[in-house]
């Protein structure tokens, strides 16, 4: 009897907890109430989620990137590097991503970008730290890690740079790789996602800025989505400007190209 209203007043409490933390947008410390009270699969709501909470059904169900994309620009290939990326190679040198842009990840992301479910850094930067110690791309095999800048009126308006908060997750054990500093956005662009190709290209040009000098390191560069890989490729392409030899792009989830 005791133990059953002791196990009442949990629930009630935890709906309360959620029902504030989701209402005041603070579903950060949603890690916090799930360390504590056991955590449920983030899709299903199964009890049998992991530390990044997923169950065991949900994780095998997701869109896995296929092994045979290009290892350059991690589009499909039949094997090794694609026709385009040897026709016309992009600045980066490798991409690494661990899902392709589908469902449910595409919810999750914008879930995690525009709602309050800001605890899905931690899934999606543990995701991309098993996948990058799996491969030969690997926290040991780059000199620093950098996630992809956000312009200051960005982030004043979103309240946080969904790059830097996976990257952290990333380099947890390996803080000193971690840089946010060493290149900035200096320009303001409209929103690639509304844009075609060749304009993203275009409103992307000159839009970083490298303050350090970077001779000879080998970056990996951290990003939610990869879709044309216009950011990317402009990113890398001033990061070698400044000296760095290696660029390798490692993103939580790649786009299929518009047919
Ligand atoms: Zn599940
Ligand atoms: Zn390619």
């Amino acid at each position: 009897m005791i133990l059953d209203q002791i196990i009442r007043c949990k629930v009630n409490f935890m709906q309360v907890l959620n029902n504030w933390l989701n209402n005041n947008h603070l579903s950060k410390f949603n890690i916090f109430t799930n360390t504590i009270f056991k955590q449920k699969c983030l899709l299903c709501a199964s009890p049998q989620a992991n530390k990044i909470g997923l169950c065991g059904l949900c994780l095998n169900d997701l869109p896995w990137h296929p092994k045979t994309s290009c290892p350059q620009c991690g589009l499909a290939s039949g094997s090794g590097i694609c026709g385009s990326c040897i026709s016309s190679p992009p600045d980066f040198d490798a991409t690494s991503a661990v899902f392709l842009y589908g469902f449910p990840i595409d919810a999750m992301m914008q879930r995690y970008k525009y709602g309050n479910m800001l605890s899905l850094y931690e899934t999606f930067g543990q995701l991309l730290k098993d996948k990058a110690q799996l491969g030969s791309l690997n926290n040991s095999h780059v000199d620093l890690i950098i996630p992809m800048p956000m312009h200051p009126t960005r982030l004043k308006e979103r309240g946080f740079n969904q790059a830097l908060e996976i990257a952290k997750v990333l380099t947890k054990n390996d803080a000193d790789k971690l840089d946010f500093r060493s290149v900035i956005r200096q320009k303001l662009t409209p929103p690639q996602a509304s844009l075609p190709l060749k304009a993203r290209v275009k409103n992307i040009k000159g839009a970083f800025k490298v303050n350090d000098d970077l001779t000879g390191k080998r970056i990996a560069i951290i990003d939610d989505v990869m879709t044309t890989g216009a950011s990317l490729n402009e990113l890398a392409k001033t990061l070698k400007k400044a000296g760095a030899t290696r660029i390798e792009c490692w993103v939580v989830a790649r786009t299929l190209p518009h047919k």
